[in-house]
């Protein structure tokens, strides 16, 4: 999993990665993503890129076993959604 970071200053696209990188600040500008929490940040982006790659492999190995069952999307996807959604509103208003 590649989470795509949009930094809501100057508007650049930004990978974890690059965000580690730097210790939580934009790799273009260098102003930090959070007054308060750079490590922190930076860290939290990590565990869940980290978490992502782990729940994409489990359910890439449960679909191969082609079992008798469906998963709803919802019950998997939904909290996620629900919380990156909230950040984006968030980050409309300007929040630094
Ligand atoms: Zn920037």
């Amino acid at each position: 999993m590649k989470i795509k970071i949009i930094h809501t200053e100057c508007g650049r696209e930004i990978l974890v990665r690059q965000i580690l990188e730097t210790g939580g600040h934009c790799p273009w500008d260098g102003k930090p993503f959070s007054k308060d929490y750079t490590a922190v940040l930076a860290d939290a982006l990590e565990t869940a890129e980290n978490a992502g790659n782990v729940l994409e492999n489990a359910l890439e190995k449960i679909a191969g076993m082609d079992p008798a069952m469906t998963i709803q999307p919802r019950s998997v996807l939904g909290e996620s959604q629900a919380q990156i959604e909230a950040l984006n509103d968030h980050g409309k208003d300007g929040r630094r």
